[in-house]
């Protein structure tokens, strides 16, 4: 399986390595052109203000949002969430704005800008999943369409809008590898 994360900023060697830890091959994907041949792209953490005016840029806002549109497996973690989001709380910044929710930037308040917590996330089995959260969002809203799949509270922490996979965490920064499996796994699956 050939899955691409978005290499414009952020932490993209984290997500290339617990790809290939998964069992995928990982492309670095700098232009347009290294999309060719993917089965599905991952949008790392970073900061979202700054990967969305290089998705202008670079002409992806456009490609990715068809692509997205036509089934196109895609996995946002952090501000990678942020792009894929349909309502920003307070922002009118680049967005693909693929998925049915709202988030809310930095929804974590200072006092607990980074912190890790053991979730529970049934889609991935058995045991807990150790979060990291570092300046994190979370979604305050979701449309119909829109399977939460964790939450701390009323905040959501990670959901799902068929092709398109959305965490707050970085699953990246933990040697647990299920997320990004989880993600393998409907990418082969195919999600209609
Ligand atoms: N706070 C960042 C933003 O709003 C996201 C932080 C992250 O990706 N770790 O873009």
């Amino acid at each position: 399986m050939k899955i691409g994360v978005l290499d414009l900023q952020g932490a993209v060697i984290e997500h290339v390595r617990a790809l290939e830890a998964a069992g995928a091959e990982a492309v670095r994907v700098k232009k347009l052109a290294h999309l060719a041949g993917l089965e599905g792209l991952i949008i790392p953490g970073g900061e979202s203000t700054t990967i969305g005016r290089l998705m202008e840029e670079y002409g992806f806002l456009d490609a990715l949002r068809a692509m997205g549109r036509d089934g196109f497996p895609m996995f946002g973690t952090c501000a990678g969430m942020i792009m894929l989001a349909r309502d920003i709380a307070g922002s009118d910044q680049s967005r693909l704005g693929l998925m049915d929710i709202a988030v809310q930037r930095n929804g974590f308040g200072r006092q607990r800008d980074s912190f890790e917590i053991d979730l529970d996330i049934s889609a991935l089995g058995n045991g807990p999943f150790r979060a990291v959260f570092i300046r994190a969002p979370y979604v305050s809203a979701v449309g119909p369409g829109v399977e939460v799949m964790a939450a701390l509270g009323d905040r959501i922490v990670l959901c799902r809008q068929g092709n398109l996979l959305a965490s707050a965490f970085h699953p990246e920064l933990t040697p647990d590898t299920r997320l990004h499996r989880y993600f393998l796994s409907f990418v082969s699956r195919g999600t209609g």
